[in-house]
């Protein structure tokens, strides 16, 4: 038992707004009241509910590939020695797994999503997620370009191809569907890509990543799986690519979708030379289709690793920059791309992805639409939010900022002209309360009765030389005091969030003969057994709403 007294609270989703009142804590879950038991006093700070990632790669096979590539970053990363039951770990762009639990545990997040699992290599996932502690986690398939799925959505069997894709979860033990580059990674196995939503691509005569996108997001719907689909567009990263990105809302007709790191979607200009910000031609349509939530994708200047399931982009990108890359292929399921980076401010485009992913931030209206992310490692390291949040409640400090960018860069951009200052509450809305409701998490992102006694306590003023929400004087993951005084100073283990899409059983009978045509896997060994997740808890079906009911 517990009692939090005498700070202001930040609890959006429940109305409380910056309110001096106590919160009570037993059985890991915020009660109304206790009696006896210990007491933080957390008077001159901030309480909030644990941060909630709604789009990270932190465990799997594509994090050991990044890690691997580059040993210079591990070389120079952060090292966590062994400690209050602290295993080792590895810092850096790309931490390692024990890493991973005790920054963002450290910062005040207590919930991931990680955002990019291939069927194929689910039990890799599964295993590094056990490795992860403190925080609870969820992932997502990679299903966009799955060739058994794909065959499906071209043949016009979309109720087969639904069964499928349940079947797949199960399978897979995950908690939704992401879709990457939908056409666009399966035609990357023969060195192309899908750059035209409304065009087939090569291997399919006759389907299109529209109907990929409408599909997969009807299937979402009919499997009544809580979070929506989860997309990255087509054409990320490309001069012009916003045309694409607002045509995909208008495929989306209505149909609840979650828009993955969408500053790498708002690019206007015919070339690199000419790329510039088209986050308001972005963000004016995202306002009025309120079937959709984002998460901005916002890049830092420093280095990165980009990491993602689009192939082509990898390439693309390692021909643009010279750097090394690492390209794998899933196979009939996926694949993935790995090449180091360095965002530079002295760099027109880089420039411009730094504003884009604050502009999005500033002009999408609804705090509970857009969500606090730098698809780590891809646009930064999730251990670099609170620089973001400073950016966002200080207007003063955002425009010194952007007269430091080259004029070229200044005048391809519209951050000068936001005055927008976000509030505490509005923070909490896009770090953990908005995350928590499309993930469809209804225990997470606030710190009403009943929810997880997930709870970050900052100071009300930074510390010297840091940013505000860099260091929580204490952190508390259901219940338990994780970090004190910037510390960690217990290890619990997470659960991990699974769902249960209904699908018929005799889909065993159609999957496992194609099974025996292409893959390499037997069909026997491919489902991941349940034993193989630690705490699993699988959260009921039934899709949330994507907007905060008024
Ligand atoms: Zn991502």
């Amino acid at each position: 038992m517990l009692r939090i007294t005498g700070g202001k609270v930040y609890d959006p989703a429940n109305g409380v707004d910056g309110v001096i009142t106590d919160v009570c804590i037993a059985n890991g879950r915020i009660v109304s009241q206790v009696e006896g038991g210990r007491t933080i006093d957390a008077t001159g700070m901030m309480v909030f509910p644990g941060g909630v990632d709604a789009h990270t790669h932190v465990a799997g096979g594509a994090l050991n590939f990044a890690r691997g590539l580059v040993p210079e970053n591990q070389r120079a990363a952060r090292k966590f020695l062994h400690g209050t039951g602290r295993r080792a770990g590895i810092g850096g762009m790309t931490p390692t797994t024990f890493a991973t639990g005790y920054l963002y545990a450290g910062m005040g997040w207590t919930t991931v999503n990680e955002a990019a699992v291939p069927v194929l290599s689910a039990k890799h996932t599964h295993e590094e997620l056990h490795d992860t502690p403190i925080v609870d986690k969820s992932c997502l398939l990679l299903m966009a370009n799955n060739e058994i799925v794909l065959d499906l959505l071209e043949a016009g069997e979309v109720e087969r191809a639904r069964h499928v894709v349940g079947w797949l979860i199960w399978a897979a033990k995950v908690y939704g569907i992401k879709a990457v580059n939908p056409g666009g990674v399966a035609a990357w196995k023969w060195g192309k890509n899908a750059n035209a939503l409304h065009e087939p691509f090569e291997g399919y005569p006759r389907l299109t990543p529209a109907r990929i996108v409408s599909g997969l997001a009807q299937i979402v719907d009919d499997l009544q799986l809580p979070h929506p689909l989860h997309l990255h567009c087509n054409n990320l990263g490309i001069p012009g690519n916003f045309a694409t990105t607002v045509e995909t809302m208008k495929v989306l007709d209505g149909r609840r979708a979650h828009l993955a790191h969408l500053q790498f979607h708002a690019y206007g200009g015919d070339g690199w030379r000419t790329m510039r910000s088209e986050s308001a031609a972005v963000a004016d349509p995202f306002n009025t289709h309120t079937n959709l939530t984002t998460d901005a994708g916002a890049v830092l200047f420093g280095d990165a690793v980009t990491i993602t399931a689009d192939g082509p982009w990898q390439h693309l990108l390692h021909q643009l920059t010279g750097r090394k890359w690492g390209n794998l292929d899933v196979e009939n399921e996926t694949g993935c791309g790995i090449v180091p980076y360095v965002y530079k401010d002295r760099h027109l485009v880089n420039a411009v992805q730094w504003a884009v992913g604050l502009e999005l931030l500033l002009l999408i209206k609804d705090p509970w639409r857009v969500f606090l992310t730098t698809d780590h490692p891809n646009g930064g390291c999730f251990w670099r939010y609170p620089e973001i949040v400073q950016l966002l409640m200080n207007v003063e400090f955002r425009k010194e900022q952007v007269r430091r960018l080259p004029e070229a860069a200044q005048q391809r951009i519209v951050l000068a002209d936001l005055d927008r200052q976000y509030t505490l509450s509005e923070i909490a809305i896009i770090t953990s309360a908005g995350p928590a409701r499309a993930l469809g998490l209804s225990q997470k992102g606030h710190l009403g009765v009943g929810a997880d006694a997930d709870v970050a306590i900052y100071p009300e003023e930074p510390d010297e030389g840091g940013f505000l929400f860099s260091y929580p004087r204490y952190v508390l993951k259901s219940g338990e005091i994780v970090v004190e005084e910037g510390d960690v100073v217990a290890v619990t283990e997470g659960r991990e969030f699974i769902v249960q899409p209904a699908y018929d059983s005799q889909i065993e009978e159609f999957i496992r003969p194609l099974f025996q045509q292409v893959y390499t896997m037997s069909f026997e060994n491919y489902p991941v057994a349940i034993e193989r997740l630690r705490r699993p808890e699988q959260i009921a079906l039934g899709p949330t709403l994507t907007t905060k009911p008024a």
